[in-house]
């Protein structure tokens, strides 16, 4: 499959539509979920155009994968629940079909401010 350079996180990472802003730096942008679905709900994502989690494990760069890890302990800390920081939270990616994804821009989910409960529904 083929990046779509028209899916909404691409338009975000373009600056055509807003976002609110958490985080940014060279290998990431942070930004709150349009629809909240726990007290805290943010996003990470990878600035390069990877189409989900299997497309950046098998192209990403070192240097991206590193930054993109870091940028979830970076946002965590920022949003103030990191294990070290605060109670914690849940990170997640969903992956193509079964995976349940809607956006075909790699994006980690951070759940947090409260008990996220059930791992899957
Ligand atoms: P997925 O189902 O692909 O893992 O998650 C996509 C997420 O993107 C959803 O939680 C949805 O609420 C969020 N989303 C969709 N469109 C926008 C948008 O325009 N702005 C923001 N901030 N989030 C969005």
């Amino acid at each position: 499959m083929k990046y779509n350079e028209n899916n909404i996180f691409a338009k975000i990472l373009r600056k055509e539509i807003p976002c609110k802003k958490i985080y940014e730096d060279d290998y990431v942008l942070s930004f709150y979920d349009i629809n909240p679905q726990k007290k805290i709900h943010a996003l990470v994502i990878p600035k390069g155009k990877y189409i989900d989690l299997d497309d950046f494990s098998l192209n990403a760069s070192s240097e991206e994968i590193v930054g993109l890890l870091k940028g979830i302990n970076i946002v965590a800390k920022k949003l103030g629940i990191s294990s070290d920081m605060g109670k914690g939270y849940r990170a997640l990616a969903n992956i193509s079909e079964h995976g349940g994804q809607e956006v075909p821009h790699l994006h980690f989910h951070l759940f947090g401010g409260e008990k996220v409960g059930k791992m899957v529904e």
